[in-house]
């Protein structure tokens, strides 16, 4: 059984389905609290926008990057399958589809309960059905953080979100100017993304150098729309019953003088939580709550016969391509676990 629906565990469920283990993907439930928490099926990158740098789809000035890289056959052969990269959302649905036609089986619900004490594993989903399986693979990711403040809480879905893509767009948030905390690739990736629809994006970042990556930092320090309240963290998120989100208290780190500043929209991106509370107390976790690996370059845990993959297990590297790597590795120490054990 694999729980999750991220690369990690699309990439389990291929290479299980090809081993003919028979893998069975809960990928989790279509719930509200799942859409609040950023937890739907298909993972964090079914919230996100282009993928660049997914390898084997090039995006971009396709023209130009040809120009550059490939030979003059090759150019031809991508021209003639008219290849144009890929969306967070439409390499998801691409591997979900590739791990069904190896014949994974999918349901749609949350695994909610696990008892390693038995063999074979027994699993509840939230809908009350029970499943067994002779390995498990954990895939389940992890989330949006948020700052954790009240009136943060008060204005959820009424201008504050930790997903650009998924509300950016909404009526509420065009032509007006916006908040985006936090100073890693994420909060850059939101601000340049939401600039295309607000009048202004003030990045609130609580240090004085950006933490993301030099090219994607220069993306954000490069254009008109984005401006970064260096020094600068979230007080209080203003608003009104009505009307929502209003505006954001900015405090200084620098010393305690606040400012307020008129937005419409507050954007988290300040780092995930892994999606581990279903298995306190069930699997060694380390003090962040992921998933400990407790061989070296393997993805075993510390009970016997259960793997993890993905983000779930990484606090680290975090990236589709390595969470899609480590779903494969997840896979082939589960089938030679399984083998060893004659199961
Ligand atoms: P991150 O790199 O951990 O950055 C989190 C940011 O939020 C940091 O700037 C941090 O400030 C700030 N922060 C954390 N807690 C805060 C709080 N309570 N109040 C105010 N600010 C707070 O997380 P991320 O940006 O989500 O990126 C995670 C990983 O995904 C990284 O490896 C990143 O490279 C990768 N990623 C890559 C891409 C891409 O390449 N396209 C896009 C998105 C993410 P400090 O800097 O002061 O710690």
């Amino acid at each position: 059984m694999i729980i999750g629906s991220g690369p990690a565990s699309w990439t389990a469920a291929i290479y299980t389905a090809r081993a003919n283990l028979k893998p069975l993907v809960y990928e989790g439930a279509v719930i509200d609290e799942n859409r609040v928490n950023g937890t739907l099926p298909l993972g964090q990158l079914a919230l996100t926008t282009e993928v660049e740098n997914y390898p084997g789809f090039p995006a971009g000035d396709l023209s130009q990057y040809l120009q550059s890289a490939l030979d003059e056959e090759d150019q031809y052969l991508v021209a003639m399958h008219q290849k144009e990269g890929c969306s967070g959302p439409e390499l998801m649905h691409l591997m979900r589809k590739q791990a069904k036609n190896f014949g994974t089986r999918v349901i749609t619900d949350d695994i909610v309960e696990v008892d390693f004490d038995r063999r074979p594993f027994r699993l509840k989903s939230l809908s009350g059905e029970t499943a067994e399986a002779h390995a498990v693979i954990v895939a389940t990711g992890a989330r949006a953080n948020y700052l954790g403040l009240p009136s943060e809480d008060r204005y959820k879905n009424r201008g504050v979100s930790a997903c650009a893509v998924c509300d950016g767009a909404l009526p509420r948030f065009r032509n007006k100017p916006l908040v985006v905390v936090g100073g890693g690739d994420s909060a850059v990736e939101e601000a340049d993304y939401l600039s295309k629809f607000a009048s202004m994006v003030h990045m609130v970042h609580r240090r004085g150098e950006l933490r993301a990556s030099k090219i994607m930092a220069d993306r954000a320090l490069n254009n008109p729309k984005v401006t970064v309240e260096w020094h600068t963290e979230v007080d209080e998120v203003m608003g009104t019953d009505a009307g929502g989100v209003t505006g954001v208290r900015l405090l200084s780190t620098k010393g305690a003088s606040k400012r307020d500043l008129d937005v419409s929209g507050m954007f988290l991106a300040i780092g995930h939580t892994p999606n581990t509370s279903f298995l306190a107390g069930k699997l060694a976790l380390t003090p962040k709550n992921y998933i400990d690996w407790t061989v070296p370059f393997r993805t075993h845990t510390s009970v016997d016969g259960v793997f993890a993959a993905g983000d779930v297990a990484d606090d680290y590297y975090r990236q589709a391509v390595t969470a899609a790597g480590s779903g494969c590795m997840a896979a082939l120490d589960a089938e030679r676990w399984l083998a060893a054990k004659g199961l």
